[in-house]
């Protein structure tokens, strides 16, 4: 690396923290292309992305047919506001609804947007379907979750640094522990203004903690019986990533890996965000049955980019890209070679305790605390190494690559990271 090139990325990194706000404490890496699996950094460096940016980019880097769809809508037609009628949004309505077998389905940007749409829905069904006092209407959620970070979101959050100084809080959330079915069943048969359960099936953020099998079958069955909207947030776990094409499904007797049948844990509403654009675009979605999105009406809910028709066509691609490339079988797949070759290893390691995760959402679990900066120090030598991941927290590390990743490639990964590990032993 010469001294020109170093300083490529050094001028880059001050400018960021000249002027950008601080709100993020990024690995000290300077990216400036990706393809597949791979981003290079601004001195030529290539490495293996595990981060897929947080499993949006499960199609992988700068999908070809995601970006012509892009590229073509672009030159077409932009932005119209739901002011207007598109010909795009229609089009993509149908085709992500017969995708993931609902209804319905309402347009936004972000995950942390849709989660907020969804509560509002939730919210607004309780009052108007099952009859909850004005303003009783209560929705759990559980303990260590990631929603997003709006004001509404962070409410219900534990994450003391998410939370401090930005109250007071939004009302109406009741947290419970998270994979603890008895909990649920105490609040739902003591408490009459339950309007929903919003889950993630697998907390990602928290450092991929799967709950224990037939859990969201339960929760979804106990809210059936007392009348309350299951909520799956997916918006990281969904498409794909976990080897399903729902990480609810994970819990589903069908066979069928690109499920869009009826499986045993169908969310009241789903969430998803993220890997809908395959990372190209900002594209979030409620999906509901008519019986529960009828509550939305004109003037109710709404934005101003969302459904917007480069935003439809990009989520044709990127769905069509997860179908066609059978993108949840490979995750399945390649998910089962990471943990065993992985645990492997950690039979003999002192540094790393465990690794989990479901398809390609995995996390290794460091030994050591929890403010701890082992887990970060790893990060900066497994870049060294070639490949980008970042902690979660102190001791956990996740590890989620671009569902395009192939074997020989995976094995390559594996044998990187058990080299970085074995540098802390
Ligand atoms: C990332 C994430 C969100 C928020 O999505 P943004 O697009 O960052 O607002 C919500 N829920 C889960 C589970 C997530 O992983």
């Amino acid at each position: 690396m010469s001294v020109l090139e170093q300083t490529a990325s050094q001028k880059a990194i001050e400018l960021e923290n000249k002027y950008g706000a601080h709100n993020y404490h990024p690995l000290p890496v300077v990216l400036n292309r990706g393809e597949g699996v791979h981003v290079w950094d601004v001195d030529g460096k290539k490495y293996y992305d595990f981060l897929s940016a947080y499993s949006a980019v499960n199609q992988g880097h700068c999908h070809p047919k995601i970006v012509d769809a892009m590229n073509e809508q672009a030159k077409t037609l932009t932005l119209t506001s739901r002011a207007f009628h598109n010909d795009m949004l229609g089009k993509y309505e149908k085709f992500a609804c017969e995708f993931f077998n609902y209804d319905k389905l309402l347009p936004m940007n972000t995950g942390a947007e849709a989660v907020e749409t969804a509560l509002k829905i939730c919210r607004k069904w309780a009052y108007e379907k099952k009859g909850i006092d004005e303003n009783e209407a209560e929705i759990i959620v559980c303990e260590n979750n990631f929603h997003g970070r709006t004001t509404t979101i962070i409410s219900f959050s534990n994450d003391p640094v998410a939370r401090k100084h930005f109250g007071p809080y939004t009302k109406g959330f009741i947290k419970i522990e998270y994979d603890n079915i008895e909990q649920l069943q105490q609040h739902l048969e003591s408490n009459k203004n339950i309007a929903g359960f919003l889950v993630e099936p697998i907390q990602g953020e928290a450092g991929v903690f799967v709950p224990s099998e037939g859990y969201l079958k339960k929760a979804k069955a106990l809210c059936e019986k007392h009348n309350v909207l299951f909520i799956a947030d997916e918006v990281q776990t969904g498409i794909a990533r976990t080897g399903r094409l729902l990480a609810t499904c994970g819990d589903c007797s069908c066979p069928e890996k690109n499920c869009s049948g009826t499986p045993d844990v169908k969310a009241d509403i789903l969430i998803l965000g993220k890997a809908m654009s395959g990372g190209a675009y900002p594209v979030s979605a409620v999906l509901a049955n008519d019986n529960v999105m009828s509550v939305i009406k004109p003037g109710t809910h709404g934005s101003t980019f969302g459904g917007n028709p480069v935003a439809a066509a990009v989520a044709i691609a990127a769905l069509s890209v997860v179908r066609d490339e059978n993108l949840a079988e490979n995750a399945e797949r390649l998910g089962k070679i990471f943990r065993s070759e992985l645990n492997k290893y950690i039979e003999t390691s002192n540094i790393a305790k465990s690794v989990r995760g479901k398809g390609l959402l995995n996390a290794v679990l460091i030994n050591d605390s929890e403010d701890s900066d082992t887990a970060w120090n790893i990060c900066l030598k497994l870049r060294d190494n070639g490949l980008l991941a970042k902690p979660t927290h102190g001791n956990i590390i996740r590890f989620a690559p671009p569902l395009v990743m192939n074997e020989e490639q995976l094995r390559d990964c594996v044998s990187i990271i058990i080299k970085t590990l074995k540098e802390f032993e």
